[in-house]
């Protein structure tokens, strides 16, 4: 099933990229996403390639649930469909996810999901292999750019065979680095199909029962595969249960790398098992364990392998070292650094997170508002027009006001997922907060944003709600909002504010003073009241003056 690679053709690519051609080159049809660091850069690429020729639909999305369900629409017409988002956005997409694993895939559905171990940019290190085995489907997690294009087209395909939706992994490291690799031809897209197949679709409890019972039985047959698969390497040299090693590695995506570059180091052969698709081949699990007195896992996020491995082997099996006993640092990235104590060698003196140049450390620079920003002139009028009200609160939402947090402005209470700025203003506002504020941008709000404001207007909160409008999704790289700035008034309407209660202004430091009196008029108001301020993110303008007018 691996796609046929010819070494001639050779292109750098981000891992992020290497996802994104291999998709195009095992035959996609669509492909839907929402931006996120670090899985941005996959639908940006796909959406350029397709800007070229037209031969596939690549788009951005409301949010990472209505691009699932698009992709399982393109999977029911019997095409193949990828869906790209950050780890938080599968919670976001986790009600059609778990749904889509029981449906009888038609053309492939491979949903690639990049997590942030060491959160650079997230609020939460979870790991996405754990949905894969809640949903109890196949998992495959590249350690290279080069696996990275291989892992789509062996996805499709073991989607198309299963029948079931493919969930492939990425970290932040592997996303955001570029490497060579060598690419296969273009295989072409799969027919549409129009063949209906309700008892296989239409998930009401009856046929639900027998889809996840034929979801169950499918088990053994996913685990024989990742018995069989080429991404499953294990070399036991001459170890065996009678001339055992005295440790073994198991390995998951960037360990795999972190031990390969480390080994040279080693006194003696160390056998180890890599595991790059998933659920675990079991038989290979205990091959090696059979094989060595100590089992060290290096496996990047949570210790997913390392606590299946509990069921897997008997008590009586070798020691395993890994994050649960604090061998591997438990929170954080793996670096080839940090697992070496892990692997009997000494750790290597002066090695830290900080950044430095021919010995000198860099200074820490913490990330800020850019100069100019039209959210600090937003947050310098919420921070006075705030200092008039007793009993306040502001809840913040997901993008770069995020930073709103730090000094000068220091103005958010709260930031926790993306659209919980409304909902968590409303139920502070319900609980006893007089003044409640939420703080959004224009893309979070079309996100996840409007259905907050539904709840508030039903319950007439006493709240406002502040919509920052810089026409871009800024804080991944600055993607198209999905509906255009404009429209925002109208759909705070539509749901019921009281247009009197509805303004548009500019953030804009000259328009500081109008901006004070309105936002201390609707603070006070008892009511739901929507200000929205307007201005482009300065980063967005100045990429379309270089580009001449495309963003
Ligand atoms: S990228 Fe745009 S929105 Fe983000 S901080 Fe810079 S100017 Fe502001």
């Amino acid at each position: 099933m691996n796609p046929t690679t010819s070494k001639t053709t050779e292109t750098i690519v981000l891992g992020d990229e290497a996802l994104a051609l291999g998709a195009i080159h095992a035959g996609l049809s669509s492909a839907y996403g929402y931006p996120g660091t670090p899985s941005t850069e996959i639908m940006q690429y796909l959406i350029d390639e397709a800007a070229k020729d037209q031969s596939f639909v690549a788009q951005w999305c409301a949010n990472e649930k209505t691009a699932l369900e698009e992709a399982i629409g393109t999977s029911f017409a019997g095409r193949r469909a990828l869906v790209t988002m950050k780890h938080v956005g599968l919670n976001v997409a986790a009600d059609p996810f778990m749904n889509a694993s029981l449906l009888n895939i038609k053309g492939g559905l491979v949903i690639a999901v990049a997590d942030d171990p060491e959160m650079h940019s997230s609020q939460n290190e979870q790991d996405s292999r754990f949905f894969a085995d809640f949903a109890r489907i196949p998992c495959l997690e590249p350690t290279d750019q080069q696996e990275a294009y291989n892992m789509v087209q062996v996805a499709f395909d073991l989607s198309e065979t299963l029948h079931v939706p493919v969930l492939l992994r990425l970290t932040t490291r592997l996303s955001h680095s570029r490497a060579p690799i060598a690419v296969g031809s273009i295989r072409a897209q799969n027919p549409a199909s129009k063949a209906l197949d309700r008892e296989n679709w239409i998930l009401v409890p009856s046929r639900a029962k027998v889809r996840w019972n034929a979801l169950l039985d499918l088990q053994p047959k996913m685990v024989e595969l990742s018995e069989s698969s080429p991404f499953n390497q294990m070399e036991l040299g001459s170890c065996s249960p009678r001339q055992k090693a005295a440790f073994g590695v198991l390995t998951s995506g960037l360990g795999f790398n972190y031990f390969r570059e480390n080994r040279p180091e080693l006194n003696s052969f160390v056998p180890y098992l890599h595991i790059g698709q998933y659920p675990l081949p079991v038989g290979k699990i205990r091959a090696l364990a059979a094989s060595v007195e100590t089992l060290v896992v290096l496996e990047e996020g949570y210790p997913f392998i390392e606590r299946l491995l509990r069921g897997i082997l008997p008590s009586s099996g070798p020691a395993i070292k890994g994050k649960m006993d604090s061998t591997i640092p438990a929170a954080g990235e793996l670096t080839p650094e940090n697992v070496r104590p892990a692997l009997g060698l000494p750790a290597i003196i002066g090695t830290s997170a900080t950044a430095s140049v021919g010995g000198q450390a860099l200074p820490v620079r913490p990330p800020q508002l850019c100069a100019g920003c039209p959210h600090g002139d937003s947050y310098n009028a919420v921070k006075e027009a705030l200092s008039a009200f007793k009993d306040s609160v502001v809840c913040a939402d997901i993008g770069c006001y995020a930073l709103g947090v730090l000094p000068p402005y220091a103005v958010p209470e709260t930031i926790v997922c993306m659209g919980a700025s409304i909902t968590m203003a409303k139920g502070a506002s319900e609980a006893g907060y007089r003044h409640a504020v939420a703080v959004i941008g224009d893309s979070t709000f079309l996100h996840s944003g409007i259905t907050g404001l539904i709840d508030a207007v039903s319950a007439n909160a006493s709240m406002t709600v502040l919509i920052l409008d810089n026409g871009t999704v800024a804080m991944t790289g600055g993607q198209p909002t999905i509906l255009p700035g404009h429209r925002l008034a109208k759909i705070a309407e539509a749901v019921g504010v009281d247009p009197a209660h509805i303004h548009v202004t500019e953030a804009h430091r000259k328009f500081h003073a109008e901006n004070l009196r309105i936002l201390k008029d609707e603070i006070a108001y008892e009511g739901v009241s929507v200000v929205i301020t307007v201005r482009e993110c300065i980063e967005t303008a100045r990429k379309v003056k270089k580009t001449g007018g495309e963003s």
